[in-house]
C-alpha cells in the first residue's frame, strides 16, 4: 500500500512527543501539626521523561521525603496533581492507587525496610504476592531478581544474616521484582559505608542503562552526581535543575582534570 509522504512525516512527529512519565503542577503540601501547620511543598513542577535517572537534593528538612511521598502518590496532597503514565493518581480511589503503584513503582528507602522473619526470596515475593502474581511463579520471579542483583548466593538468608550493602540488595530486588517503569529510592546509601553505597549504586545505574526511570533522593554530592539530572529543594520549593550530561560515565580520573 502506498502511503503519502507528507502523511507519513506528520504522523511519525505526533508518535515523537510523548508525554513525560511523570508530570507534577503545583503541587502543594501542608503537614497539619497542634499548634503550627508546616508547608512542606510549594507550587512544585516537576516532568521527568521515561528513562531518567533524576537526583534530588536539598538540605535537611527542605522537603525532599515529602516531594517524593507526595509526587509517588504514597501520601496525600492539598493542592495541585500529579500524572503518571497519564493518570492523575491522587484522584484514583485509595484501591486503583495502591494497584497503580504496585504494578508500575519500585520504592527503596534508607533503612531497607526488610521483615527480618522472612528470608531474601520471601522478602522479594511479598509484592508480587500482593499484586495477586501466583505463588510459584513469585517464588522464580523472586529468585531470579536475587540473581539479578547478585544474591543469587543468599536466597534463604534471612536480613540479620546479611551484610547492609546485601539487605539493600535485597530491597532493590524487592522493588524490580513486580517490573516496574520507575523506581523510587530515598536515601538509599545512607545507611551503608562507601564500598556498599558505590556497588549498590552501580547496580541502580546499570538497571537505569537498561531503561529504568529512576528518582532518587540524596544528601550525598558523590551519588548525585551519577544522575542525569539533578533538582535542588530548599523550603518546600524547586530552586535548581540542571543536567549533568554523561559525568557517571566519565571515570573518576578523568574528573579530576
Ligand atoms: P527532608 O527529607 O528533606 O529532610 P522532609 O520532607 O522529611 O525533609 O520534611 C520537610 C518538612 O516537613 C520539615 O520541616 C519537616 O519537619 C516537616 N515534616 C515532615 N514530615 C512531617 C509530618 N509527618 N508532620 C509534620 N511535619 C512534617
Ligand atoms: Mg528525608
Amino acid at each position: 500500500m502506498h502511503v503519502e509522504p507528507t502523511v507519513h512525516a506528520a504522523e511519525r512527529k505526533v508518535v515523537q512527543v510523548p508525554e513525560p512519565m511523570l508530570k507534577a503542577e503545583r503541587v502543594r503540601k501542608v503537614y497539619r501539626t497542634g499548634s503550627s501547620d508546616v508547608v512542606a511543598l510549594e507550587g512544585l513542577d516537576l516532568e521527568v521523561p521515561a528513562g531518567q535517572f533524576l537526583a534530588v537534593m536539598g538540605p535537611s528538612g527542605s522537603g525532599k521525603t515529602t516531594l517524593l511521598n507526595c509526587v509517588s502518590g504514597l501520601d496525600e496532597i492539598d493542592e495541585g496533581r500529579v500524572l503518571v503514565d497519564g493518570a492523575s493518581i491522587h484522584e484514583l480511589s485509595d484501591a486503583a492507587r495502591t494497584r497503580h503503584r504496585a504494578e508500575s513503582m519500585g520504592f527503596i528507602f534508607q533503612a531497607f525496610n526488610l521483615i527480618p522473619v522472612f528470608t531474601a526470596t520471601e522478602n522479594v515475593e511479598l509484592p508480587l504476592l500482593l499484586a495477586k502474581v501466583p505463588e510459584a511463579e513469585a517464588k522464580a520471579r523472586a529468585r531470579e531478581t536475587l540473581e539479578r542483583v547478585g544474591l543469587g548466593h543468599r536466597l534463604d538468608n534471612r536480613p540479620p544474616e546479611l551484610s547492609g550493602g546485601e539487605q539493600q540488595r535485597v530491597a532493590v530486588a524487592r522493588a524490580l521484582a513486580v517490573r516496574p517503569h520507575l523506581i523510587w529510592a530515598d536515601e538509599p546509601t545512607g545507611n551503608l559505608d562507601s564500598e556498599m553505597a558505590a556497588a549498590v549504586m552501580d547496580l541502580l545505574c546499570e538497571l537505569h542503562d537498561e531503561g529504568l526511570t529512576l528518582i532518587l533522593v540524596t544528601h550525598d554530592p558523590t551519588v548525585a552526581a551519577r544522575a542525569d539530572r539533578l533538582i535542588t529543594v530548599r523550603d518546600g520549593e524547586l530552586v535548581g535543575d540542571e543536567a549533568l550530561g554523561t559525568h557517571r560515565d566519565v571515570p573518576e580520573e578523568a574528573n579530576v582534570a
